[in-house]
């Protein structure tokens, strides 16, 4: 996936988008018709058209972030004729000038769906490309009948909730996705059908969207998760070269003292605080402790004063 939108799809041609007159012709159509059969290939799911127009939403508007080049060709080519508007002027300073037959074509049509254009032309492609997105998203928006399907598009479309598709699948960092991982992440992006309807093991009812394991007690992911969270800040901690271990006992001591139940912790509010489910096997310099106490007041894990 991470290979399809970041080399093989729009990118592999956005220089021709650029560079030459391409509107409406046939291969981008064939092009995006390749594009849309790899994601349900990648995936092994069946898009409905509204579910790839979301698919090739940039992945901040909740999409996956493989765009359409039919869609794409009208502001490359805008934006880089706009940038080299005044190189263009130095080169042909000789001769009559005249603005491209095309760039005015493509503008006439762009102000045509999008209102006036400026007196300068913008050169970044975003401008001009951003209107032909916002018009998909309400599309998508559109075509969202039920409150779960809004609340999946607004969760999609939310800050952060994508940044799994521009993590590098690296191994050993803990980064790799194997492939029903992706199948079902892009399923609940785009709101597709996850499984057939069964019986969860607690006896409730599973439908085609497969939600129920998200909050199903007995789900078996669900003890997993809380361990790969635990390990997750371990490995931040230990990555900062403080000792740490998991869950030691005597993590919720009352007489003030360390985790080993001998030595005094020296800093008075340290001992008020208590976060996650880590401790201290020993505390470190006062240099090291300070950022960590500073961290756990910071996200208000104070317990109580007593
Ligand atoms: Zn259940």
């Amino acid at each position: 996936m991470i290979l399809l939108r970041s080399s093989f799809s729009a990118l592999k041609v956005l220089h021709l988008l650029r560079c030459s007159p391409s509107v409406s012709h046939t291969a981008l159509t064939k092009f995006d018709k390749l594009l849309r059969c790899s994601v349900q290939n990648i995936t092994n799911s069946d898009l409905t058209d509204i579910q790839w127009i979301q698919a090739s939403l940039p992945v901040k508007d909740g999409g996956l972030g493989v765009r359409r080049v039919s869609l794409l060709a009208i502001p490359a080519f805008v934006a880089s004729a706009a940038n080299t508007l005044f190189l263009q002027d130095d080169i042909l300073s000789d001769c009559a000038k005249s603005y491209s037959v095309f760039l005015l074509s493509y503008l006439s049509d762009w102000s045509t769906k999008f209102g006036d254009i400026p007196d300068v032309l913008p050169t970044k492609q975003p401008f001009w490309d951003r209107p032909d997105v916002l018009e998909d998203r309400a599309l998508v928006e559109a075509s969202l009948n039920s409150t779960q399907d809004r609340a999946s598009f607004l969760a999609a479309s939310s800050q952060h909730s994508g940044d799994w598709l521009f993590a590098l699948p690296i191994a050993s960092r803990g980064l790799r996705l194997d492939d029903e991982a992706v199948r079902v992440a892009v399923d609940l992006r785009l709101g597709l059908d996850l499984c057939v309807p069964h019986q969860c093991q607690c006896g409730s009812p599973v439908d085609i969207r497969g939600l129920r394991g998200f909050v199903c007690k007995r789900a078996p992911g669900r003890a997993a998760r809380h361990h790969a969270l635990n390990d997750l800040v371990v490995r931040s901690f230990a990555a900062a070269g403080v000792p740490i271990i998991k869950e030691p006992v005597g993590l919720l001591r009352t007489d003030e003292k360390r985790p080993d139940g001998v030595t005094l912790v020296h800093d008075r509010k340290a001992s008020r605080y208590v976060g996650m489910s880590l401790s201290y096997a020993r505390w470190p310099s006062r240099i090291l402790i300070e950022p960590l106490i500073r961290q756990v007041q910071q996200q208000r894990w104070q317990l109580p004063a007593r």
